[in-house]
């Protein structure tokens, strides 16, 4: 049995295809610049004698019907999907689930219409979203469509963790309240958190770090989501590639009143200008890191902010939970930099949190790891996380086959 797993965006399309036996993961690839003069194809599979080849396209692409039809094309010219009818589901990514969808949902009229109705909460991906959803239910409607949301594992959040402290009408009226995102990611490190623990998800207490160029944190108490660190929009939290993160809400109203910005500059100010970027002019934290080491000021403050806000997160999640089992660090950075994991964990001993120098430094070990020491109380596991792999595997258990 064959799922394929679709994130489409706006103007782009990313696929994946899973094998449920062994749930290898056959082919990816990438539809780029829907309908712009030049279309592109990336596509990468794998041959029956386990080699992994890959291809390039460039050819307009009018529309995501247009898109989904090439992706379909491509896996089964390159031997990868011989017919549709092998697909048993379509997991599809949707960022913003408003206060819906707690679970992975097989689509019909009403869920689209859910999603269509939560647009404003996400304007620049639901929209997206739901055209892979709508163009797949047309061209393949023997085939079930599986709607996975990045706000769904934060749905067990209580209003303590989940309302602002602002007028009761703007969330009963306007829905105005955290969500969080990262979900998917999130729920997944922590299932595997749990195998490595040796334990059920559900005796897991976990403060899981997403570290790309997006970041969240969230506190996980038995498997549960009790608090994350973005909210309404994924604005709200740690320091992120070009996003502000938490930041006094007065300062907007000073930004308008005393530097003329309006709303439309402000919101590309904060999404787009700030985080890593508006520090020290990168945003990518490898070139931060080289630039760091070469003595400028800049990137190394980057760097201080960046783990600064890292740990209060940890030391709050902490206090959410009482008592934590292990902590995760997954995404870009989270998996890759040393140097992150070992400043935002320093100084934590207190509380259970030691590292072990060498494990954590280890630069070839790219699987899953331990990086704390043996008897530390408090885990601390490196997890390669697998968005795609977990809505998969979610949309094989919403149509009953898993
Ligand atoms: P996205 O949120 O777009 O999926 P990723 O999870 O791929 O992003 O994370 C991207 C971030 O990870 C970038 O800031 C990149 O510099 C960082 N990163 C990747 N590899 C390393 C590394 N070896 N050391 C430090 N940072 C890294």
């Amino acid at each position: 049995m064959k799922i394929l797993v679709l994130n489409s965006g706006s103007s782009s399309i990313k696929y994946q295809l899973f094998r449920s036996e062994d749930w290898v993961s056959i082919a990816n690839g990438l539809v780029a610049r829907i309908a712009e003069p030049k279309g592109e194809l990336k596509h990468t599979w794998l041959e029956a004698d386990g080699s992994q080849r890959s291809s390039e396209e460039t050819h307009p692409v009018a529309n995501h019907d247009e898109g989904i039809d090439r992706i379909v094309a491509r896996l089964r010219d390159t031997g990868s999907l011989a017919d549709v009818s092998e697909l048993v589901a379509i997991g599809h990514r949707v960022v913003h689930g408003g206060t819906h969808f707690k679970e992975p949902v097989i689509v019909d009229d009403g869920v689209v219409e859910a999603i269509r109705g939560v647009i404003a909460l996400a304007p620049l991906h639901n929209p997206g979203n739901l055209s892979g959803i709508e163009v797949t239910r047309r061209l393949f409607p023997k085939v079930p469509s599986v709607a996975i949301f990045d706000t769904a594992f934060h749905q067990s959040m209580t209003p303590t963790a989940y309302r602002y402290a602002i007028p009761e009408y703007l969330y009963t009226k306007h829905q105005i309240r955290r969500y969080g995102f990262h979900g998917t990611s999130h729920l997944y490190v922590a299932k595997r958190a749990a195998r490595l623990l040796g334990k059920p998800l559900s005796q897991c207490n976990l403060i899981t770090l997403h570290l790309g160029n997006g970041t969240s944190a969230t506190a996980i108490r038995r498997g549960q989501c009790m608090d994350t660190s973005m909210g309404m929009t994924p604005l709200e939290g740690l320091v992120m590639g070009t996003r502000s993160g938490d930041i006094d809400p007065g300062v907007l109203i000073y930004l308008n009143q005393n530097l003329g910005f309006d709303i439309d500059q402000i919101d590309h100010l904060l999404n787009r200008e700030s985080g890593l970027l508006g520090i020290c002019g990168v945003n990518d934290m490898r070139e931060i890191d080289r630039q760091a080491g070469e003595g400028n000021a800049r990137a190394k403050l980057a760097i201080s902010i960046n783990v600064h806000r890292l740990k209060k997160y940890i030391g709050a999640y902490y206090a959410v939970l009482g008592q934590v089992h292990a902590i995760v660090f997954t995404g870009g950075i989270g998996e890759n930099s040393a140097q992150i994991r070992a400043r935002s964990c320093k100084g934590l001993e207190r509380l259970g949190i030691v590292l072990d120098a060498s494990a954590n430094q280890s630069g070839d070990s790219r699987g899953e790891r331990c990086v704390s020491v043996a008897d530390g109380e408090v885990k601390v596991l490196v997890i390669p996380t697998n968005e795609e792999l977990e809505i998969a595997q979610q949309a094989m258990t919403a149509v009953g086959l898993q």
